[in-house]
């Protein structure tokens, strides 16, 4: 699989010239015969990488709350769309269904639609989270309905959106694409200046040699969401690892069997990811009269919900090895050389709804 991806690849460079990061990005990652989310699950300790909803059950259950919380805020509507971007193993939805059970009316009141494109991770979807509520499908957020507001979570999506990469050289800012140089994928400049600076932050004092960011389908996809929840009312919770604030700096990496990969060796056999700007994504929403709150980081955002009393309900049921366990894994979570303080949360609401939980710090 992995050859034909390359040999494509290179006939392509060969015929039409080199292409940006965010087509190779796309080809590597979603295209339909040899994309690496296309059929294989990458995620846990066989695979690639592993998640937080992988790493403990509590991550779920406090989404799960707050989700609930979200619909309570909208006054408990008979209707509501609830929907994942990327729902990977289906843990994480499958966990928040579990820990909402019992409020009163929510479950039934769900349609619930999973955005995927991986037919192995649809499956392990439609049996972890079959049993609270059935799920309905679609390639993209254009395809969902449109009849209810809006209730969404996407952990670790955004990061597997196309980047473009902007490089600055003494003169003005160049597009960042690849190449081919012989047999071999190599990035290489393109000749002109690039169009695209314009949307950098204006912030951003840049040296010679220094790389800018910019994902345009998560841009646009943020301000897709933000435009239906405006419409239609709702929330939206982004989790992913990123920065805060516009920064410079090369963020694409390939991961294959949880060790950094070179991202052009292999296309189709690693994963790759970028550092997500949360920035943007606020400004996107909000330029689609959406409200948002944060980004506050992982570890300040499960503290804020509760992870230590609910690990403290689960550990008094569970027996020394168990509550090791338990413990490990929320740990990993919150502590801030692990997952605390890379991984961030965005949440978007209307204008209408009360603040979030777990943005009570940064509220203005
Ligand atoms: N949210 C899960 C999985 C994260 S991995 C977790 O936290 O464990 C990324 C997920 O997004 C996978 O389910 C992958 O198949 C899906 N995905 C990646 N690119 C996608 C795209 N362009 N459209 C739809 N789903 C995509």
């Amino acid at each position: 699989m992995a050859e034909s991806l390359r040999q494509r690849l290179k006939t392509r460079l060969a015929l039409s010239g080199p292409m940006t990061v965010a087509d190779y990005m796309s080809e590597a990652l979603a295209n339909p015969r040899h994309g690496y989310y296309r059929h294989r699950d990458p995620l846990g300790t066989q695979g690639d990488f592993i998640t937080a909803p992988e790493i403990s059950q509590v991550f779920g259950e406090l989404i799960g709350a707050w989700l609930a919380e979200r619909w309570q805020a909208l006054g408990s509507p008979e209707k509501v769309l609830l929907v994942e971007l990327g729902p990977g193993r289906g843990t994480l939805m499958a966990d928040a269904l579990r820990a909402t059970r019992s409020i009163a009316g929510f479950h039934a009141a769900i349609d619930l639609h999973l955005v995927e494109i991986n037919e192995t991770l649809k499956q392990m979807q439609r049996e972890a989270i079959g049993k609270y509520v059935a799920p309905h499908w679609h390639d993209g957020f254009a395809s969902l309905p449109e009849d209810a507001p809006l209730l969404l979570v996407a952990n670790e999506f955004f990061d597997a959106l196309p980047i473009r990469q902007l490089q600055r050289t003494t003169q003005d800012w160049r597009e960042r694409l690849v190449s081919l140089q012989g047999e071999t994928l190599r990035f290489a400049l393109a000749p002109g200046p690039s169009p695209l600076s314009a949307l950098l932050s204006l912030t951003l004092q840049a040296n010679a040699g220094a790389i800018a960011e910019i994902s345009l389908p998560a841009r646009a996809l943020a301000r897709d969401i933000g435009e239906r929840i405006a419409r239609r009312r709702g929330a939206a919770l982004i989790v992913d690892y990123g920065y805060a604030s516009p920064r410079l700096g090369d963020s694409l990496q390939a991961v294959a069997q949880h060790k950094v990969a070179d991202p052009l060796a292999a296309p189709g056999e690693a994963d790759l990811s970028a550092h997500v700007d949360f920035a943007a994504l606020a400004q996107s929403a909000q330029s689609a009269r959406a409200m948002s709150y944060g980004p506050t980081t992982q570890g300040e955002f499960l503290q804020a919900l509760g992870i230590h009393q609910r690990l403290a309900a689960l550990t008094q049921r569970a027996d020394a090895t168990q509550a090791a366990v338990l413990e490990g894994g929320v740990q990993r979570l919150i502590a801030p050389r692990q997952m605390g303080t890379l991984f961030k949360v965005l949440a978007l609401t209307d204008l209408q709804s009360p603040a979030p939980a777990g943005f009570a710090a940064i509220e203005e």
